[in-house]
């Protein structure tokens, strides 16, 4: 299917997620992500009319940045080694995965200006995934307002891969609900509006509970 259709079919449940829960599609970015396919399928992308594109790697990044340049808002959404900041922070406009204050401090060295910034939270204490756990958060962007480039966008978090829909729901509640504590807060450095949560498989789930960026491969570019 092209990524056109596809496109179709996620604006349509996006606008259910968003009927069901009182939500206006406007609120919704789609970040599609690109880590998995061509050059030419990420074009293609762009061609639907998706204007943000993601990538958890740096040379994956390098390698679709050769061609499709500074076109799509770049999203950086995988780990990220600190050594790895001076070789994408010209290119992407957003960062899915701060969770600590070395990589903050890279970040805000290398950077020209200030950089949109995502704090990785570990929402579900899962040992395997990355990000602060969230009792860590609230101190660890308090922290971080001695760096001028660093601007906290919002929250972001992946979930465990469960299928229990109501343990997921709990989750993406947890989360909204630290964002909206933290935005209240009015920190100059940290507005913390958005909420980056929702894959392929649990979309519509997140953007019932508040998600403002999605974050979709397989079901939007993936090659079948
Ligand atoms: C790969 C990836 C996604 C997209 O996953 P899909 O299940 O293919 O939609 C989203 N966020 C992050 C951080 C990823 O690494």
């Amino acid at each position: 299917m092209d990524v056109r259709d596809k496109l179709e079919i996620i604006n349509e449940k996006i606008k259910a997620a968003c009927e069901a829960s009182g939500r206006n599609p406007g609120e919704i970015t789609i970040v599609a992500v690109t880590k998995y396919v061509s050059v030419e399928r990420a074009q293609e992308a762009l061609d639907a009319g998706l204007l943000h594109l993601g990538e958890n790697r740096d040379d994956g990044l390098d390698s679709k940045w050769e061609h499709l340049g500074d076109k799509p808002v770049w999203h950086f959404i995988g780990t990220l080694q600190s050594r790895k900041v001076k070789n994408i922070i010209d290119k992407v406009t957003y960062i899915h995965s701060l969770d600590r204050k070395s990589l903050a401090k890279e970040i805000n060295k290398r950077a020209s200006g200030p950089v949109n910034c995502f704090i990785q939270v570990n929402i579900s204490g899962e040992e395997s995934k990355h990000g602060l756990p969230a009792e860590d958060v609230i101190p660890f962007i308090d922290g971080l307002k001695q760096y001028e480039n660093i601007k906290v966008a919002g929250l972001m978090t992946m979930m465990p891969n469960i299928d229990d829909e109501t343990k997921l729901r709990g989750f993406f509640k947890q989360m909204k609900s630290l964002q909206a504590e933290i935005e209240a807060m009015g920190m100059e450095h940290a507005p913390c509006t958005e909420l980056s949560m929702g894959m392929s498989n649990d979309f519509m789930i997140a953007i019932e509970e508040g998600a403002t960026f999605i974050r979709v491969g397989t079901a939007l570019v993936g090659e079948d």
